[in-house]
Parts: C-alpha cells; structure tokens; sequence
C-alpha cells in the first residue's frame, strides 16, 4: 500500500519538476523588458516586449480599446469617431437607398436572366 504509494508519487511529481527546471528550457529563454501603457482614462496595462525589440509608442488598452500611450501624464487622445457602428450603418454610409435599390435590380435581372426568364 504504502509502497505503491510512493512509486505513483515519485513518478509524477519529479516528471513534472523535471519538466520546469529544465536547464535548457531557462537557456531559451529570451530577454524581455515590461512596459506600461497608459490610456484616456487611467488604465495602466502592462505589455512585455523582447528587450531588443522596438517598443511601440501607441498600444490599445485591453480594459476599454482606447489608444494607450508611454506617459501616464498625457496619455493620446481618445479618437473622435464612435467606436462601434452597424454593419448596416457602413454599408448605408457606402451607398445611397437609390444605389442599393439599383445594384439590386441588376442582380434580379441577371437571376432571371439565367432562369431563362
Ligand atoms: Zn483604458
């Protein structure tokens, strides 16, 4: 009892611990710097970049989608347009009632068209 035990709990815990510490696994690993982000309204986000990669200057906050900066101070701007529109408000701004209407008149024409009507 005790002795199998002991087998199961060696087996799965050392395999596991092995795993982690890998000597490899901590070679591999890259430099990395942390930076904090800043938006309009507050939220401070952490992005951690490769320490040799360039870092960008704008980062859209993750709590509320706005454009997030380096300087807590003066974060950028929130953007003028209204973040979420329809699908149906794009495709009205594309095209006018008349357009539609035409574009699907021509589509019915070329349906019977090959119905042969
Ligand atoms: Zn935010």
């Amino acid at each position: 009892m005790a002795a199998s035990n002991a087998i199961r709990g060696t087996r799965v815990g050392s395999s596991a611990v092995r795993w982690a510490e890998s000597p490899s696994d901590r070679t591999e690993t890259v430099a990395r710097k942390t930076v904090d982000y800043w938006c309009a309204n507050g939220h401070r986000s952490e992005q951690t970049f490769a320490a040799d990669a360039e870092v960008p200057s704008i980062w859209d906050c993750p709590r509320c989608g706005l454009p997030a900066g380096l300087d807590a101070d003066n974060p950028p701007p929130r953007p003028r347009i209204e973040p979420y529109k329809t699908h149906l408000a794009y495709v009205k701004e594309r095209r006018t009632p008349e357009e539609a209407e035409a574009i699907l008149a021509e589509a019915l024409q070329r349906v019977r068209a090959r119905r042969g009507e």
